[in-house]
C-alpha cells in the first residue's frame, strides 16, 4: 500500500462524519459532482412514494391542507435557515435560482431607492447595478434584464474590484459566495459591509456555499440571498431555488412577480394586489410540490450535522486532494486554479488542463466523476456528507494515469 492510501485510511478513520455516508444511494464510484447534482439520499425514494400514491393518488385536493402542501415553502425554507446562518421566517423556497436572482435583484434596486440600505442611501439617484463579471451565466443574463427594467447601468466587475466602483449611485451588487469555476470562496462579510457602507443592497448567490461551508447571513447582515438545492443540499435535479429575505427588510421588500402565493389573502381572489407579511412575499404561483417534498425528504441527511463539521472536512478533503495530485499527476501537467489559502477556498478544486474534456471523459470511464467547464477546467466537487478521504487518493491516483 502507499504511502498516500496508507494515510487516507487513517484519515476515514477518524472522520467523525464518515457513518453519514450511508444515509445516500452510492456505488463504488468516486463521486466529486456534488456540485452539479448531489447524491440521491436513501429517504427521498420512499418520501416521493408516499407523496404521489396516498397525498396525492388517496387525499387529492385535501392535500393542500392535510399534508401541508400550501405551508411547505415556508417550512423547508426554515430547515434550510440553519445551514445558511438565518433565523427562522426569512427563507422560501420555489422557483429557480435564475428566476429568484430576478425577484432579489429588481427587488434590490427597490428598496436601495427607498433609501432601505443600511446606509444613508436617500436623496441620490441610485441607478447602477454591480454584478460580478466572472459569474455563472445565468446571473449576469438576469441581472442585465434587472438593470434595463429598472433604468440601471450594469457594471459587470471582478470581485476584487467591488469596492472601488460601489459610490452613490449604487442601487444594487450581485455576487457569488463561492465562484463556480474556480471554487474562489469571496469574503462575504467585507464585501456585504462595502456595500452597506455605500447605501447600497447586496444579493449574494449562495449556489456553491449552502451546504458546504457557514455563510451566516444574519451575523453579517446580508440583504437577500438565492441558492439552489441540488448541489450541497442534495435536492434532486431541479429541486427548487430559495430566497432570503432579511426580516427587517421585508416589510419593504416589492417583488416584482407578485403572484397570488404571496398575497396577503390569497384565497380571497380580490382583484387589488396586496403582498403578505414575512418571506413568504417572495412566493410567485403553485409551488412544485413533488420536487419540493423531495428537497424536504433530502434535508433529512443534515439531522445531527453541524455544517462546520461539513467545512472542516471539506477543507481536509481538498488539502489531500492537492496533495495527492501533487504526488500522482507528472510536473506541469496540471495547473490549480483554486486558491490553496482555507479563506479562498470553497469545496472544490479546480485544476486547468489543456485538453480537460478528453480527461474528464477519460476519468468517468475509469469511475472517477468530476466535471469540465468550457475551455480548460477539470473540477472535483466534495461533499463532505459522503465522500471519503479513500475516494479522494483514488480520484488523484487515476487522474495521474489518465495523465501520463
Ligand atoms: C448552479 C447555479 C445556478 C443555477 O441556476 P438555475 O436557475 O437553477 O439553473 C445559478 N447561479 C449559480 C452561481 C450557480 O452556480
Amino acid at each position: 500500500m502507499s504511502e498516500l492510501a496508507f494515510k487516507a485510511g487513517e484519515l476515514d478513520a477518524g472522520d467523525g462524519l464518515a457513518g453519514v455516508r450511508s444515509r445516500f444511494v452510492l456505488d463504488d464510484v468516486v463521486y466529486l459532482d456534488g456540485n452539479s447534482l448531489g447524491a440521491l439520499p436513501a429517504s427521498v425514494p420512499g418520501r416521493v412514494d408516499d407523496v404521489v400514491r396516498r397525498q396525492w393518488g388517496e387525499l387529492r385536493i385535501r392535500s393542500w391542507e392535510e399534508s401541508g402542501w400550501w405551508t411547505a415553502p415556508e417550512r423547508i425554507g426554515d430547515r434550510i435557515a440553519p445551514l445558511v446562518g438565518a433565523g427562522v421566517g426569512q427563507v422560501v423556497v420555489g422557483d429557480s435560482t435564475s428566476v429568484n436572482v430576478f425577484k432579489a435583484l429588481v427587488g434590490a434596486v427597490r428598496l436601495a431607492r427607498l433609501g432601505s440600505g443600511s446606509g444613508s442611501g436617500s436623496g441620490s439617484v441610485r441607478d447602477e447595478l454591480v454584478v460580478d463579471a466572472t459569474t455563472f451565466p445565468t446571473d449576469g443574463y438576469i441581472a442585465e434584464s434587472a438593470a434595463r427594467l429598472t433604468g440601471c447601468t450594469l457594471r459587470p466587475v471582478t470581485p476584487e474590484r467591488v469596492p472601488e466602483v460601489l459610490g452613490a449611485r449604487t442601487a444594487a451588487v450581485l455576487l457569488n459566495h463561492v465562484d463556480y469555476r474556480s471554487g474562489r470562496l469571496h469574503d462575504l462579510p467585507a464585501l456585504t459591509d462595502a456595500v452597506h457602507a455605500a447605501g447600497a443592497v447586496v444579493v449574494w448567490d449562495l449556489c456553491h456555499s449552502a451546504g458546504a461551508l457557514p455563510v451566516g447571513l444574519d451575523a453579517h447582515g446580508v440583504d437577500l440571498a438565492v441558492g439552489c438545492t441540488y448541489k450541497y443540499l442534495n435536492g434532486g435535479p431541479g429541486s427548487p431555488a430559495y430566497l432570503y429575505v432579511r426580516r427587517e427588510l421585508q416589510d419593504r421588500f416589492d417583488s416584482p412577480l407578485p403572484g397570488w402565493n404571496s398575497h396577503a389573502e390569497p384565497f380571497g381572489m380580490r382583484p387589488d394586489y396586496e403582498p403578505a407579511a414575512g418571506a413568504l412575499r417572495g412566493r410567485v404561483g403553485t409551488p412544485d410540490i413533488l420536487s419540493m417534498l423531495a428537497l424536504e425528504a433530502a434535508l433529512d441527511v443534515w439531522d445531527g450535522v453541524s455544517i462546520e463539521s461539513v467545512r472542516a472536512k471539506s477543507l481536509a478533503l481538498t488539502d489531500f486532494f492537492v496533495e495527492c495530485v501533487a504526488a500522482h499527476v507528472p510536473e506541469g501537467r496540471v495547473e490549480l486554479v483554486t486558491p490553496v489559502a482555507h479563506r479562498e477556498r470553497g469545496s472544490q478544486i479546480a485544476l486547468r488542463c489543456d485538453d480537460a474534456g478528453d480527461v474528464m471523459k477519460k476519468l468517468i470511464e475509469r469511475g472517477v466523476v468530476g466535471d469540465f467547464r468550457h475551455p480548460d477546467v477539470l473540477r472535483f466537487g466534495f461533499t463532505p456528507l459522503y465522500v471519503g478521504f479513500g475516494d479522494v487518493e483514488r480520484a488523484a491516483r487515476v487522474l495521474g494515469e489518465v495523465l501520463r
